[in-house]
């Protein structure tokens, strides 16, 4: 509960940004922490409400509102609130796996359903969560806890971003022998290759990989199941595979001159990034630079933000971000997205703060439509067209008019599309003979996470489509549950 009259005594403070002028000139984390005293004050401003509709995931038109991972938040923050901090971590742990990364990149829908939310700024909720693990850390509370007992099964798991992780870890605490296979050089999906080191670093990934390598989880990196290691095998040595293979396939712009040099998907560049920053500090030249060019992102969400904060790190010349849709409302209209549903306003997430100190304003252009891309002599874009649109609903469709005389013609030397994703690679899935839905996503329903194939269940975005990590958390650990119970006829996972 905290403190009874807590919400009235403390404003609500997040772990603060460092100044953005200083660190777009370095890929560590962007935040810094708040004090062991702030975090307990923010702890005590969770107010015994009575119904946390905070801990309870559920979408609310198709927005996720409250903690899908269903983190005990009021306990933790009481426990926090009075010093109790390795009682606290037991909490967040009891529910997650990993809140060392929803604390960092979750979009806490948790918040926006916070109670003292709906005429307060609500509990910080992912500050608190964040602060409880580190601390965990620091005094050494989060030590490897291999299974006693082993059952002689084995399973595979397929991707090790945050779902096969999740699933991998659950499994293995059930006595299982887990192999989770990754065709990427590193593991952790797209914590590792989607979110810049600034947000995410790598560091932190594999702080919690190798407690899962001591707890006796086998890691196979450089292998893409399919191609590397063939369905055969995969069901022959495994007793019970788990799909987590993500959504990664990216949406194409469908407009004139797209192939031309220049135009990259956004995780082709944020990708090859991080590969080469781990690999060499930039050094080795394997990466799309942004360095003294003029970068247009094509797309308002989380990746066209990650590619903005990057391009400002190689030293882009210029930075503009398109958003079809208009700009939001900085408070939320209470008729059509009232608590408890995610808000749907205006953020200035960490990106643009640096565009802004970067370049003197922020780079987004509101309800902006691609219409072409123009290219030199040498078949490299030179500029981008494009054309102001409106867009309207009608019988739950989209509509998207254009409004004429609003054309406009933009230098361009690097376009960065983050229009989002198409859906699951397919190569695996047609090999394993595996039903999908209509939007190619693996078919296995919520809850079961089994699909159309004895002993193969499927989690994460795979499953789901493009989502969150705590998703995806939540995701593996069902599925592992699930998978218990087929391998045992029984399970104790929760
Ligand atoms: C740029 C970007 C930024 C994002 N930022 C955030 C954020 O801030 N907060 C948030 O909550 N969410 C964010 N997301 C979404 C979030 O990262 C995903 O929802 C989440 O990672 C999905 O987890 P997953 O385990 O299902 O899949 P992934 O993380 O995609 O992992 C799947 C893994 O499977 C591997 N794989 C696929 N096929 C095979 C195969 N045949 N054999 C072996 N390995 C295979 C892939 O290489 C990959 O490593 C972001 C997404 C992107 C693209
Ligand atoms: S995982 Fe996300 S939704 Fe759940 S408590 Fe943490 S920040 Fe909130």
């Amino acid at each position: 509960m905290g403190k009874q009259t807590g919400f009235m005594e403390y404003d609500r403070k997040t772990r603060p940004g460092r100044d953005p002028q200083e660190r777009v000139r370095d890929w560590n984390d962007y935040t810094a922490p708040l004090s062991e005293e702030e975090v307990k004050k923010q702890g005590a401003r969770c107010m015994d409400c009575g119904v946390p509709t905070c801990h309870s995931g559920v979408e609310i038109n198709g927005v996720t509102s409250g903690c899908p991972v269903y983190h005990l938040i009021p306990e933790w923050n009481n426990l926090v609130y009075e010093g109790k901090w390795k009682e606290a971590l037991e909490r967040e742990h009891q529910m997650n796996n990993f809140p060392e990364f929803t604390g960092i990149a979750c979009p806490a829908p948790c918040e926006g359903a916070c109670v003292l939310g709906i005429n307060e700024p609500p509990v910080a909720i992912r500050t608190v969560e964040r602060s409880i693990i580190e601390k965990g850390f620091e005094e050494g509370w989060v030590v490897p806890n291999p299974p006693k007992i082993l059952t002689g099964k084995r399973v595979a798991v397929v991707g090790s971003g945050p779902a096969g992780l999740a699933a991998a870890a659950q499994l293995n605490k059930a006595g299982h022998s887990v192999t989770v296979f990754e065709r990427d050089k590193r593991v952790g999906g797209l914590l590792t290759y989607g979110i810049p080191e600034m947000k995410l670093s790598y560091d932190i990934v594999m702080r919690r990989v190798s407690i899962l390598e001591q707890e006796g989880i086998e890691f196979i990196t450089n292998t893409e199941v399919g191609k590397d290691i063939s369905v055969e095998d995969l069901q022959s040595d495994f007793d019970a595979t788990i799909l987590c293979g993500g959504a990664t396939l990216h949406r194409e712009m469908e407009v004139e001159g797209s192939e031309l040099k220049g135009v990259h998907p956004a995780m082709d560049f944020l990708q090859a990034n991080v590969e080469s920053l781990l690999d060499s500090n930039l050094e080795d030249g394997n990466y799309i630079s942004a360095a003294d060019k003029d970068v247009i992102v094509i797309g308002g969400g989380d990746t066209g933000t990650d590619c903005l904060a990057t391009s400002i790190r190689h030293n882009c010349k210029s930075l503009t971000q398109f958003d079809i849709y208009e700009k939001k409302n900085l408070l939320r209209d209470e008729d059509t997205n009232p608590w408890p549903q995610y808000p749907k306003i205006h953020r200035v997430e960490y990106g643009h703060a640096e565009a802004e100190a970067y370049q003197g304003e922020d780079p987004r252009a509101y309800a902006v439509q691609t219409t072409k891309f123009a290219g030199d002599e040498n078949g490299h874009v030179k500029e981008v067209h494009t054309i102001k649109v409106k867009t309207r609903y009608k019988n739950g469709k989209k509509i998207r008019e254009d409004i004429p005389g609003t054309e406009q013609v933009w230098p361009a030397d690097l376009v960065l599309v983050a229009i989002g994703f198409k859906g699951p690679d397919q190569d695996l899935i047609k090999q394993l003979n595996v039903e999908t839905t209509t939007r190619s996503t693996v078919k296995a329903a919520y809850e079961k996470f089994t699909t159309n194939v004895d002993g193969v269940f499927a989690a994460g975005d795979m499953r789901r489509g493009q989502s969150l990590i705590v998703w995806a958390i939540n995701e593996g650990r069902a599925a592992a549950r699930e998978c218990d119970l087929y391998l045992m006829g029984e399970t104790k996972l929760p």
